[in-house]
C-alpha cells in the first residue's frame, strides 16, 4: 500500500475519515446524542440549538452555495462529540443565512451581547483596528516576566472558494496553488519574506519540529475531522514561514487561513503591528493574483466569515502563553478558565485547544465580534496581569 508522510495511505487514515454519526448518515433526527448532551453540565451550543423543531425545518434544506451543505453535515462534530462546546460548522458562506434558525442563536449564545438583527457596527477596516497606538493597557511587569511568547492570528477564506468543510481536493489544491504565488510576491527585502511548505512535501520530522515549536497545526484532532476539515489530507496543506518564523500562515487547515504573528516574550503591540501589515499583504497579494475585488469572505452582518461560528467577525484569537505554575497546582486549570472567562478570555492548554496543560497555559480572548481588534487585545492584558497578580499572591 503507498504510503502517505502519516503513515497511512490517503483516505484509509481513520483519523482523517469524515464519518457522519449514526442517525446523521441516515439524515435522522440525533434524538439520543442531543438528550446527553443537553442533559451533561457542558454546554454544547450544537445540541442545544438543534432542536427538534429547527431538524424538521432544515433536514432536506441544501444551502444555496457551492457547498451544497446540509443540516447533517453541519451538526456532525458536536452529534459525534457532545462534550465539544460550539460543534457546527459552515460548508460556505450562505449556509449562515440558510440554516439561519439554527446558526444565528449559536452566533449569538456564543459571542454574548451580539445580535445577528443589529450586526456588527465597527468602524473601519480590520488593519486600521489593528492598531497597535490603540492599545491602552500595558502588561504589568509581572505578567512581562512570565509570558513565554505572544501569538495573535486572524481566521480568514477566499471569497472564491467554498469553505474547506465542504471543499474538495481540487478546491484545496488550488487555494495551495493561488497562495503559492501570492507568497512568491512578497518582497524578498521585507520581515514577511520567507517560505511556502507543502505538507506533502514536507518530511515527518520537519513537520514534527515545526509542531513542537507552535508554528503549525497538529492535524488529527477528531473533532474537526467530524467536520471534514481533515478531508483529503494532506494535500493543500501547507505553512508559510518568514526567515524568523514571526509571520507565519496555515493554509488550509480547517479556514483557509490563518495569518499568524507571533515572537518569544511579550511585546504585545510588536505581534499586533506585524499581524496588521502582514494580513494586509496576504489581501493585497490575493486580490493582485485573482483580480477579486473582495479577496475575504465577509458576510454583510458579521465581517469575516469562518467554517466555525466561534471565529467569525474579526477572526481574530490574540494569546499569550503564560507560566503561572502555583495557581494551575492550587486551583487547577478548570478554575483558571471559569476565571479567564469572567474577563471575556479564555484558557487553553500548553499546545492549543483540546490539549493538556504541561507548563504554560494560553489565554485568550474569548470574543472574536462587536468589538475593534484593539480590544480584544486588551481584554487578553487584563486577563494576563490578572493571573499574573493571582500567582504572587501565592
Ligand atoms: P488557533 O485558535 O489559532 O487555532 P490553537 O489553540 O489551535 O489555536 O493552537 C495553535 C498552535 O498555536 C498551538 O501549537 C499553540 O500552542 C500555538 N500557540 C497559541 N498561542 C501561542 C502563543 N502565545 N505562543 C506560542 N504558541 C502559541
Ligand atoms: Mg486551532
Amino acid at each position: 500500500m503507498e504510503e502517505n508522510m502519516f503513515g497511512k495511505k490517503e483516505g484509509f487514515d481513520p483519523d482523517y475519515d469524515l464519518k457522519l454519526e449514526e442517525s446523521l448518515a441516515k439524515n435522522e433526527y440525533p434524538a439520543q446524542k442531543i438528550a446527553q448532551a443537553n442533559a451533561s453540565e457542558h454546554t454544547s451550543l450544537c445540541a442545544k440549538m438543534c432542536t427538534q423543531e429547527v431538524w424538521n425545518k432544515y433536514k432536506d434544506v441544501k444551502s444555496s452555495g457551492p457547498a451544497k451543505w446540509t443540516l447533517a453535515r453541519a451538526v456532525n462534530s458536536g452529534i459525534s462529540y457532545p462534550e465539544s462546546f460550539v460543534g457546527c460548522h459552515a460548508g460556505d458562506k450562505e449556509s449562515y443565512d440558510d440554516f439561519s434558525d439554527f446558526f444565528y442563536p449559536v452566533i449569538e449564545a456564543y459571542h454574548e451581547g451580539f445580535s445577528m438583527k443589529e450586526g456588527s457596527k465597527l468602524e473601519g477596516t480590520p488593519s486600521e483596528r489593528m492598531n497597535p497606538n490603540k492599545i491602552s493597557v500595558d502588561l504589568t511587569s509581572s505578567a512581562e516576566e512570565k509570558i513565554v511568547s505572544t501569538r495573535i492570528r486572524v481566521a480568514r477564506n477566499l471569497s472564491m472558494f467554498p469553505l474547506n468543510p465542504g471543499g474538495t481536493k481540487e478546491s484545496r489544491e488550488k487555494i495551495a496553488d493561488l497562495m503559492a504565488k501570492v507568497y512568491a510576491k512578497i518582497d524578498t527585502d521585507s520581515d514577511l519574506a520567507g517560505d511556502f511548505h507543502l505538507h506533502t512535501k514536507m518530511s515527518d520530522d520537519e513537520r514534527q519540529a515545526l509542531i513542537d515549536g507552535h508554528f503549525l497545526f497538529r492535524g488529527k484532532d477528531r473533532m474537526q475531522a467530524a467536520s471534514g476539515y481533515h478531508e483529503h489530507w494532506p494535500h493543500g496543506r501547507g505553512v508559510y514561514l518568514n526567515k524568523d518564523k514571526t509571520f507565519v500562515n496555515w493554509v488550509n487547515e480547517g479556514d483557509h487561513l490563518r495569518i499568524i504573528s507571533m515572537e518569544m516574550g511579550g511585546d504585545v503591540k510588536s505581534v499586533f503591528s506585524r499581524l496588521s501589515a502582514g494580513a494586509k499583504a496576504i489581501e493585497d497579494g490575493v486580490r493582485e493574483i485573482s483580480g477579486e475585488e473582495e479577496v475575504f469572505t465577509m458576510h454583510p452582518k458579521f465581517g469575516a466569515v469562518t467554517c466555525c461560528p466561534s471565529n467569525i467577525g474579526t477572526g481574530m484569537r490574540g494569546s499569550v502563553h503564560i507560566l503561572v505554575p502555583k495557581l494551575i497546582e492550587t486551583i487547577g486549570f478548570e478554575e483558571i478558565d471559569r476565571l479567564c472567562r469572567e474577563r471575556n478570555c479564555q484558557a487553553r492548554g500548553s499546545t492549543g485547544e483540546h490539549s493538556e496543560v504541561i507548563d504554560r497555559i494560553d489565554v485568550s480572548n474569548w470574543r472574536r465580534i462587536g468589538f475593534p481588534e484593539y480590544e480584544l487585545v486588551e481584554d487578553m492584558i487584563k486577563c494576563a496581569n490578572f493571573l499574573a497578580e493571582e500567582e504572587d499572591k501565592l
